[in-house]
């Protein structure tokens, strides 16, 4: 043991991949760590205790009339930042919420900002988290009250809303912050935390607040970390990435002037439901073939070093059948379908506006329809020429089919990719610490949906992004019965501290 620690030591700088490899793979234990993580274990209980105390605030954003609890909830943060020692704390007012809103003086809940060190000879981490939560109610079908943390001893987990998504991980910074007070350990790195109350209701004003803090609060910032996802399965750590944009669109078919009766009007005059599933049926095949020319066109080419990436991940078939309740998978190789998840663009048809969508069997000719459908882009796909080659294709295809009515398609909103360097300081650094927390290398890995607020920080801020899930794929964040293993929880906080440590050695930023 004494060798190998020698062995550590002595070459914890300088070595190649190989070599390090080798000399992590040596050993389980990582006596560097130990003290910090033994702290972690040791301070378990008041690290549950402060997370149940966070949980019963029902912080809930989309909910108008929960806005004072989400208000609560920022107050709670406060002062636990305020008794671990965190300074320059400032609570941002984000103003009123824009409309659609019941209230019209609804007040957007504020967005946390702290400092823990102010050392310029050290890097600094930016760690953001939300502290609202998704709606839930005990008659959803949960197994206890959800703003009510319950320790299942026999599972090992906690459940709550909020205790993954993302309140666990939020409490995760603090929690590591007072680990190493208590155990005498300098902290690593400047922390600087971003907390905000509007996530999960679109984080309304988080953008122009990062733009403005960009070359004040934020100016010091070498690195961002964002633990506000999960890994892949429910067995191996992962690190993520990328995420796939997105491009919503509608086509509109106007035709007569009202609904009609199809008794009266059915077979003498043009109906906008026709055209419009025709055009919609040009869009893409059953077999998820995007065929609106030009796109393919625009995709990166896989490389060898991005392919070798995925034949190590831990993914088969049967997980993708396990979520989807079903056995349609358009792909049968591991591959296959994360690429397609993750590397490749995908078009979904969402829904028809205007059109009878209820039971029965109605006999009425919709006067005009919209029908909606949204494209998950990725590199090096151009918003804008996407946007163009759509609504050609829509056009011509409209054309084609020598109807009398109106077509007019448009973009509703887009989200752009999002895509890093798994090899950069800081996800090097993160490999590191999750090896040494987990035995294993983590999967790398993307996601198919958006974090949009990724991207706003690495263009606002020069620098680069790491997100670093603490939760599994099954935590059920959005879903009823929310939990957070406590293993996850656990080991999450001591990969975040490890994590610190390393980025804080590493030789670039
Ligand atoms: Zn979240």
């Amino acid at each position: 043991m004494l060798f190998k620690l020698f062995f550590k030591r002595s070459f914890s700088v300088g070595v190649s991949n190989y070599q390090r490899t080798r000399i992590m793979s040596s050993s389980n234990l990582q006596p560097k760590f130990d003290k910090i993580f033994n702290k972690i274990d040791e301070l378990k209980p008041s690290f549950i205790d402060r997370l149940a105390k966070a949980i019963e605030i029902p912080a809930v954003s989309g909910d108008e009339s929960l806005r004072p609890m989400v208000v609560k909830k920022s107050e709670y943060l406060v002062q636990e930042l305020e008794s671990l020692g965190f300074t320059d704390i400032q609570v941002k007012k984000l103003g009123t919420q824009p409309p659609p809103v019941e209230n019209p003086n609804l007040q957007l809940p504020p967005v946390i900002l702290s400092r823990y060190g102010n050392d310029p000879a050290k890097k600094t981490v930016l760690v953001y988290g939300h502290y609202d939560v998704q709606p839930a109610a005990l008659s959803d079908g949960w197994a206890s009250e959800p703003f009510k943390l319950v320790v299942d001893e026999e599972k090992q987990l906690m459940r709550g809303r909020g205790s993954t998504d993302d309140t666990g991980p939020l409490l995760g910074w603090l929690n590591v912050v007072q680990a190493h007070k208590e155990a005498g350990i300098d902290f690593p790195v400047n922390l600087i935390t971003c907390f905000e109350g509007m996530e999960e209701s679109g984080s309304l004003g988080l953008e122009k607040l990062i733009a403005e803090e960009a070359s004040n609060y934020f100016k010091t910032t070498d690195a961002v970390c964002i633990s506000d996802n999960y890994w892949l399965g429910t067995k191996k750590p992962v690190l993520t990435y990328g995420l796939r944009g997105c491009n919503y669109y509608q086509i509109i078919i106007q035709g007569p002037a009202a609904d009609l009766h199809s008794g009266v009007f059915g077979g003498v005059i043009a109906e906008p439901m026709v055209d419009l599933i025709k055009v919609m049926g040009t869009l893409v095949d059953s077999n998820g073939k995007i065929l609106i020319e030009g796109v393919d066109e625009m995709v990166a080419p896989l490389t060898e070093k991005e392919s070798q990436l995925y034949e190590k991940i831990d993914f088969s078939v049967d997980d993708l059948n396990a979520a989807s309740g079903s056995n349609t998978s358009l792909y049968q190789k591991k591959e296959d379908i994360l690429m397609h998840r993750w590397r490749y663009p995908s078009l979904s048809l969402h829904g028809v506006e205007g059109a009878f969508y209820g039971p029965g069997a109605k006999t009425v000719i919709p006067a005009k329809v919209s029908g909606k459908f949204s494209i998950r882009t990725v590199p090096d796909i151009d918003s804008e020429k996407l946007t163009k080659l759509v609504v050609d294709h829509c056009n011509n295809a409209f054309k084609a089919l020598n109807s009398p009515n109106k077509c007019y398609a448009e973009l509703i909103h887009d989200g752009n990719y999002w895509v890093s360097n798994p090899y950069n300081a800081s996800f090097t650094a993160a490999a590191k610490a999750t090896k040494d927390v987990y035995g294993v290398d983590p999967d790398f890995t993307r996601e198919g949906g958006s974090i949009p607020i990724t991207l706003t920080f690495e263009e606002e801020l020069k620098t680069s992004v790491l997100l670093l899930p603490m939760g599994r794929g099954d935590d059920g964040a959005h879903s009823i019965n929310e939990k957070l293993d406590i293993s996850n929880f656990m080991g999450g906080m001591k990969t975040m501290a490890a994590y610190l440590h390393y980025y804080a050695e590493s030789p670039e930023n």
